[in-house]
């Protein structure tokens, strides 16, 4: 019989996290201050985030990084998550392709963040936090944090992006039934909230936005630190227990991935799958290739620029090193709302100025489409944001199937979509449509760049 499902025993789940900044032929430059220009270390950042995450940011030593026994308890409450062959999916596209995909829906929250949330707010708690602050946009990520400062009895107040909180109404319910505080953003409740308000009373909000009021928040309160649900080094390294364990079950599967492929609003999922295989092009000679899946509508991969830029709205953040579209690049209003970020991560970000990677960006119909068919044949109704992978992934077996060759197509099941289904509705009723950013919109928000 032919196996569908792979899953690991908790015996053998992977005991560390892979650090690919140690086997990188480039490394990432590092972030720098605004005004002074001078590269920011462990202590420039600490007064933001949890020490231990600091660290882990700039350690381009250690490939491997261990997983402390508190969060792998904590982990044991949902991994390892299996690993699925798709075929169903294969045979509606009549594909010669073998496709696989790591379930990451299947948690208490729906969707990978968890999987950083734990490790962060152990962190925080260790260090004698108090409280957590953070933003959110679609609501994955605040749920997650939400979920992780209960489990490790710290305090947490979400910023959610305006435009999302009305568009999934029950996520932030999610996160009050965990225990947060959460607030509407951009809010009359900070400094830069009420600025952004000032300049555009309309303003939807936006992650970059949120991230100022959420970043303000930690540094004028005691007791406070700042968490991010992407974009950073060691959101991505934590991460990676998708990718080590998928490694063990296409291992499992008597297979090894052709291509690997994720959504990306900010890498973490993208890197938390790719890295670990990565890691084996780079020193085992291996030849994966490896495709992000960004939204048409905010294509900093295929259509920005490398720079350094400020990771949210209000220029708050360092410097990061980034492929970016602006800090002031405001994304349509997609349901995917988890990828509306204008910047890249900066370890992504080198891989792809490396050519180790390439992105692709995906029409909001083609990743409904896509989400669709996977439903009606997988029977897992996708997050919008991992329906971008899906459309990938569809995009590349559709190739196989011309050219006849099996290549083995894995993917990151980034979340489910069962707080999405007023988005799914809408796609059903005809009401959604594309957002193709012209030239000279990307132009003029590059121009928010600091020289
Ligand atoms: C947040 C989120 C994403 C995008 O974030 P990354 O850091 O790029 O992974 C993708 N899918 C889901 C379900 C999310 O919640």
């Amino acid at each position: 019989m032919k196996q569908k499902r792979f899953i690991l025993q908790e015996s053998e789940l992977p005991t560390a996290w892979y650090n690919i900044q140690a086997d990188m032929p480039v490394k990432p430059m590092p972030p720098i201050h605004p005004a002074t220009r001078q590269p920011l270390g462990v202590d420039d950042l600490a007064h933001i985030f949890p020490h231990e995450c600091c660290v882990q940011e700039l350690d381009t030593e250690h490939d491997f990084i261990p997983i402390p026994d508190e969060v792998l308890e904590k982990y044991k409450a949902y991994r390892s998550t299996p690993l699925v062959r798709a075929y169903a999916l294969e045979e509606a596209l009549q594909t010669p392709a073998h496709i696989y995909f790591k379930n990451e829906s299947v948690n208490p929250l729906g969707s990978h963040k968890i999987n950083s949330a734990l490790p962060q707010c152990y962190y925080a708690k260790q260090e004698g936090t108090t409280n957590v602050t953070t933003e959110t946009g679609a609501g994955q990520w605040g749920a997650a944090l939400a979920y992780a400062a209960s489990v490790f009895g710290l305090e947490s107040a979400v910023y959610q992006v305006k435009i999302s909180m009305q568009q999934k109404p029950y996520r932030s319910s999610i996160m009050r039934t965990f225990g947060a505080a959460v607030t509407a953003s951009p809010s009359m409740s900070t400094r830069a909230g009420k600025d952004i308000i000032t300049r555009d009373p309309h303003h939807p909000g936006s992650l970059g936005t949120a991230i100022s009021e959420a970043v303000e928040l930690a540094t004028t309160t005691p007791n406070c630190k700042y968490t991010l649900g992407s974009v950073l080094n060691h959101v991505g390294l934590h991460q990676t227990i998708i990718g080590l364990e998928a490694e063990k079950q296409m291992a499992m599967a008597g297979e090894y991935p052709d291509v690997v492929i994720a959504c990306f609003g900010g890498g973490s999922n993208f890197g938390g799958i790719a890295f670990p295989f990565m890691r084996h092009n780079l020193k085992d000679g291996k030849t994966t290739e490896f495709i992000a899946a960004e939204p048409e509508s905010c294509p900093k991969l295929t259509r920005g620029e490398f720079r350094y830029d400020f990771g949210d709205e209000a220029g708050y953040t360092p410097l990061l090193p980034m492929f970016t579209l602006g800090h002031s690049f405001k994304p349509a209003n997609i349901h995917a709302g988890g990828l509306r970020y204008h910047g890249a991560g900066m370890i992504i970000s080198q891989l792809i100025k490396d050519g180790l990677m390439h992105g692709v960006d995906i029409p909001q119909l083609e990743s409904f489409e896509a989400g669709l068919l996977f439903a009606r044949t997988e029977g897992i109704i996708p997050a919008p944001e991992s329906s971008h992978a899906i459309a990938a992934i569809i995009r590349e077996a559709l190739k196989c199937k011309q050219s006849g060759e099996p290549r083995v197509i894995l993917f990151n099941l980034s979340g489910h979509g069962l707080m999405d289904m007023s988005a799914y509705e809408q796609y059903l009723n005809g009401d959604l449509m594309n957002y193709r950013v012209s030239d000279e919109g990307i132009r003029q928000t590059l121009q928010s760049v600091p020289e």
